[in-house]
């Protein structure tokens, strides 16, 4: 069995060499505190229509369930934040322009953590031998942010995501082993008395520092959500397609940031495309452009439901009205709907 100096050394050196920003840590099981909290939120239904937390709750609970034998996790950090793309701020004020969540808009993260991961495991294995191991995004039913705090990768925020003095324009990969590895210390929250993410949060869905209620949170409707999209929330959307970052993009640390792995580049034009444009796509265009995308796990018709959605709050001109009139004609009942009541708010009188 490798010491753990040793292991450690190495960890560090081939994360750095593979373009994660931080490498921390922890222990393979997940904080009594961590667990009472899933439960209480899956009871009180915050999960929405993703049957699939509470179907997997036990596994995302106990990491050893994924791993025989699991004794650490490896968790690592990767830096998305586009800082090429044109400003956040810019684009929500844009009422004619789409805003795609500022992770989106490159390549799809779980691909590049997971390949990532998997060469740290390789160099792993070629120095010390094999040992059971599996390479987590947020696509495997693991508790990232709970395991990430307790590695001292970050602290979790007010908005329930991790981050750290550099803020969380990050995402989180997880390497769960049978290695015996000393773990870090978890590091000192600093969000203090700010609660600038639950203040401006568009939909009320921090109902209260460190807990997001999913069925109000713009990134889940937009998302994770299959079907119509409440009305009670439409409005509050206003131009974003696809995610929402407003509780991010007020977070004091993300100041901080770093720049982003070029793999994460906008592509498509994605940070400054404007509604209509993103609207003319047909289900080819979407797929081939999408090829490679985050986004193109929703599929067409959520992307055109979203589409219609933000449309329905851009200031009326005639080509939106037509483009939606056009749209309306060929399509699917879900997406039909929200053409009829994005139609409804821009002839409504003003
Ligand atoms: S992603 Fe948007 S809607 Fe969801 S909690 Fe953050 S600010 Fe609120
Ligand atoms: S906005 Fe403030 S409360 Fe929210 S995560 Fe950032 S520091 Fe913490």
């Amino acid at each position: 069995m490798p010491d753990s100096t040793s292991l450690r050394q190495l960890i560090a050196a081939e994360a750095k060499a593979l373009g994660f920003s931080d490498v921390r840590i922890g222990p393979a099981r997940i904080p009594e505190s961590s667990r009472a909290e899933l439960d209480a939120w899956l009871a009180e239904g915050c999960h929405g229509s993703m049957a699939y937390m509470e179907r997997h709750a036990d596994l995302r609970k106990d990491p050893a369930l994924l791993v025989n034998g699991a004794l650490s996790v490896i968790c690592v950090r990767l830096p998305y934040w586009p800082a090429q793309a044109t400003d956040a701020d810019t684009q929500l004020r844009n009422t004619e322009g789409a805003y795609v969540s500022r992770y989106a808009l490159g390549r799809d993260y779980h691909k590049v953590i997971r390949n990532r991961l998997q060469k740290l495991a390789d160099a792993l294995t070629k120095k010390f031998g094999s040992f059971n191991y599996r390479a987590c995004t947020d696509s495997a039913p693991v508790m990232e942010v709970a395991l990430a705090s307790q590695a001292g990768l970050g602290w979790q925020g007010k908005h329930t995501l991790a981050l750290n003095r550099t803020g969380s324009w990050y995402f989180l990969g997880e390497l769960i082993c049978d290695l015996p590895i000393e773990a870090d210390p978890p590091i000192e929250s600093h969000c203090g008395d700010c609660t600038r993410c639950i203040d401006s949060c568009p939909t009320g869905a921090i109902t209260s520092a460190y807990k997001v209620d999913a069925r109000r949170c713009i990134s889940y409707l937009t998302i994770e959500h299959k079907g119509e999209i409440p009305e009670a929330f439409r409005k509050a959307i206003g131009n974003r397609i696809y995610g929402c970052d407003d509780c991010q993009l007020v977070c004091p640390w993300n100041r901080f940031t770093t720049d982003g792995d070029t793999e994460f580049a906008p592509r498509h034009n994605l940070d400054n495309a404007s509604l209509l444009e993103l609207y003319a796509w047909d289900e080819t265009e979407f797929l081939n452009k999408m090829a490679g995308s985050a986004i193109r796990r929703i599929g067409f018709e959520q992307w055109q439901r979203n589409i219609s959605v933000a449309l329905g709050n851009a200031t009326p001109t005639e080509p939106i009205i037509n483009a939606l009139n056009d749209k309306k004609a060929h399509a699917s009942t879900l997406v039909k709907t929200h053409i009829e009541w994005a139609l409804a708010q821009l002839t409504a009188p003003r």
